[in-house]
């Protein structure tokens, strides 16, 4: 070995807790390679000896064939001096070794080795519904502390066989610290036969499945009868419910699927992917009432593959859970909570530590929406581009996820739910010790909605210990957008379109357009407010919005689903001034044009009326309704008390009413909905854009806020703002609705940390 060297070589990413060191050691070995393999806190850190030929084939095979979790940021390696010795080793990292990452992975979907063992008849893991290993299965579900290993698990009590523990203790085995490694001998197992659950479906009844991160309700989906059960039992009656597909091909079968939508749902993190029916499917109507899409996901657990591995079905697969509490993810809670609901339990014995819903994705030409953040998602961190103090920052009371950071990386939470429940606020509570606990974490700052009546508010108030920064909604939400996309402190225009938010002036914002940074913004547009009779009752209750904007119009006799008392009853409180804050929120602005069409009176959920206006609209339109941009001005109360008072601050109302005018003209002269509702998303599009040019300047743009999730209004704004030549910063890894606010609440807190 005279012509041997030794080189150091330091890898960067996402490569700890993901099979990277056995890798690494079975990569050596091939070569006949000594050395060695260590964490370190930056990532992985190798010694590796041997000829110059095989050191370049070593660094080669570490940047091609690494395992399918890992994600290399940077692989450096330079000469050190030659050590004696031929092995190759991993050298065990300690819980005391200073401030080691904790590299916990999010749960992964079935990998295709493990696939192979299952369907295999030779093999010891066939039709074993917990088979998995460090390329996939359970993480952030099953994980109770640091540092991740068995002991911290809720496999903690399954004590490995001899043929599992071989595996887990052998460096150059597929299992090697695979820390949930089980096999029927010694894992976890079912109540009752999967055959059994199977055939209950078979007849319309509907069975509680236990999954990574809670229970689903299934059933059915080509059984209308059945589905429709379920809505009964579930008190759900409109909101649709996702459903999961045997493979790929199934979901062609009923669905139209680019490259790209392929690709994300057989992606490791297996999200719910919106996309859009087929006609004449076999798919019940009740699945998704009213809805040009549906939420497709393919199986993610062996369990799953060993359902639909039996029986072609299509299941509707819905969060057991009611309303917007979180999801049920114990066996005794499911069964005394859910027996009205489940005809028959399948279940196990793997305790779920952190329940986790389903993450949903609604990918929209090269922009990825992603809807609900949460399984096979979390807890991957977030890059920021700053480093600062560690900050737990509580989001909003909708849509809640909290953001914990620390160092120059930020974790964003699982989608926890909504906190006007009071089921949610335990959930809550148990997901900040959870992952304050994980990562080691004691915060430092809080940063939270400046909304007092929030539950998370009032939260952060009784914590005392730590700096805490209020946070103007809409400030956040594009401070998020910042941050996502790995801004530094820069002034940025920010587009936020939202359905409501706190406004440090007392009215509910939510279409407004900031000049902002990290540390302050100001409000430089806004859609001119209107009143918003009944306050929070009107977003649930579109014809309310819409009794508002038809006020100066007198045309409310356009709204003839709604008994003519109760619209007088309306415009008396809008007379008298009775529970009737103003609002500049686009999303209540939707909510009229839908009501005013007919298309929705009532939200059956959020954002109910404004998705159903969205899918209606004829893609083909290009037309415009007119708009006027004016002078406004509101006495806006100081930020805090530290920052300077800011008086009678002057900006640009955008005014709507006469595109309210022209499509109650258009309605009532029988123009087609799906021209009208294309026109008004025009309309939208185009106002923002154009008030964005008188703005003028050069600053990059971002748009957040709960109406991005909208198609048309991202790609339309995307467009014309970029044909003026401004960047256009939008959201891909993040939530642009509320689960995504306590990134930017986060990133704020940092600088006013300063
Ligand atoms: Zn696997
Ligand atoms: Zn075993
Ligand atoms: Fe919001």
């Amino acid at each position: 070995m005279g012509n041997s060297e030794r080189w150091l070589i330091e890898v960067t990413g996402t490569v700890q807790g993901v099979g990277f060191r056995p890798f690494v050691y079975r990569t050596a070995h091939e070569l006949g390679l000594a050395g060695l393999v260590r964490n370190t806190p930056e990532g992985v850190t190798i010694e590796a000896q041997g000829t110059p030929e095989r050191l370049y084939q070593f660094v080669e095979k570490l940047n091609s064939d690494h395992p399918p979790l890992a994600q290399i940021q940077c692989l450096d390696h330079s000469p050190i001096s030659i050590q004696p010795g031929i092995a190759f080793t991993i050298v065990e990292s300690h819980q005391g070794d200073g401030n080691l990452t904790p590299a916990i992975s999010p749960d992964i979907a079935t990998c295709d080795d493990c696939l192979r063992e299952l369907i295999s008849e030779e093999d010891r893991r066939h039709s074993y519904a917990f088979t998995n290993c460090t390329n996939c299965g359970p993480r952030y579900t099953i994980i109770e502390g640091f540092p991740y290993d068995r002991s911290k698990t809720s496999m903690k009590d399954f004590i490995m066989c001899q043929a599992c523990r071989s595996e887990y203790d052998n460096p150059s085995d597929r299992r090697f610290h695979a820390q949930p490694n089980a096999c029927p001998s010694c894992g976890p197992q079912l109540n009752i036969p999967i055959d059994e659950a199977l055939a209950c479906i078979a007849q319309g009844n509907i069975v509680a499945i236990k999954g990574l991160g809670g229970f689903h309700l299934a059933c059915d989906a080509t059984n209308d009868e059945a589905v429709k059960r379920l809505r009964r039992r579930k008190r759900r009656d409109m909101k649709p419910f996702a459903i999961m597909v045997r493979d790929l091909d199934a979901a062609v079968e009923i669905c139209h699927i680019s490259d790209e939508e392929a690709h994300l749902l057989t992606s490791p993190q297996r999200p719910i992917v919106l996309l859009k029916k087929r006609d004449n499917i076999p798919i019940a109507e009740s699945v998704a009432p009213d809805n040009k899409c549906l939420g497709v996901m393919l199986p993610y657990t062996p369990l799953h593959h060993l359902f639909f591995g039996r029986s072609p079905l299509f299941l509707v697969m819905t969060s057991a859970n009611f309303s917007e509490e979180p999801i049920i993810s114990d066996n005794n809670e499911a069964t005394s909570r859910l027996a009205d609901v489940a005809d028959t339990f399948l279940y196990h014995n793997r305790p779920i530590h952190m329940r986790t819903d389903d993450s949903v994705i609604r990918p929209v030409g090269r922009h990825n929406i992603l809807m609900r953040r949460a399984r096979g998602y979390v807890p991957s961190p977030v890059p920021l581009p700053f480093k600062g103090p560690n900050v737990l920052a509580l989001g909003g009371d909708i849509k809640n996820a909290i953001c914990i950071t620390n160092g120059s990386n930020a974790y964003l939470s699982q989608h926890i739910g909504d906190l006007a429940n009071i089921e949610t606020h335990s959930h809550f509570e148990d997901v900040i010790e959870h992952l304050c606990n994980l990562l080691k974490v004691e915060p430092e700052v809080i940063a939270c909605d400046m909304h007092r009546d929030y539950y998370s508010t009032q939260y952060a108030n009784r914590r005392i210990s730590e700096q805490l920064y209020s946070i103007q909604h809409h400030h956040a939400h594009i401070a998020s957008c910042m941050a996502e996309n790995g801004l530094a402190n820069q002034k940025v225009i920010g587009i936020a379109l939202d359905g409501a938010g706190y406004g440090p002036d007392g009215t509910i914002w939510g279409g407004e357009i900031l000049r902002a940074d990290y540390e302050d913004f100001e409000r430089l547009a806004r859609i001119k407010p209107v009143m918003q009779p009944g306050g929070d009752l009107a977003a649930r209750e579109p014809w309310r919005m819409a009794v508002a904007y038809l006020r100066e119009l007198s045309a409310k006799t356009i709204l003839n689903d709604i008994p003519e008392n109760e619209i007088d009853l309306v415009e008396q409180a809008m007379e008298k001034d009775i529970n009737c804050p103003l609002t500049s929120s686009l999303g209540r602005l939707f909510d009229a044009v839908a009501a005013i069409l007919g298309i929705a009176t009532h939200n059956a959920f959020e954002g109910h009326a404004a998705m159903l206006l969205e899918q209606v609209a004829d893609d083909k339109n290009n037309s415009l309704y007119s708009w006027r941009v004016g002078a406004g001005s509101s006495s806006t109360a100081p930020l805090d008390q530290r920052r300077r008072p800011r008086a009678d601050l002057l900006f640009i109302n955008i005014d709507f009413q006469p595109t309210i005018q022209e499509i109650v003209q258009d309605s009532i002269g029988s123009v087609k909905i799906s021209n009208i509702s294309a026109k008004f998303h025009n309309t939208v599009v185009a106002a923002f854009a154009e008030v964005v040019k008188m703005i003028g300047g050069d600053e990059p743009v971002c748009l957040s806020g709960g109406c991005m999730q909208n198609a048309w209004l991202l790609l339309g704004l995307t467009k014309s703002l970029e044909a003026q030549g401004r960047t256009v910063y939008t959201h891909d890894l993040v939530p642009p609705n509320d689960g995504g606010l306590a990134l930017g609440q986060a990133a704020i807190a940092i600088w006013r940390n300063r």
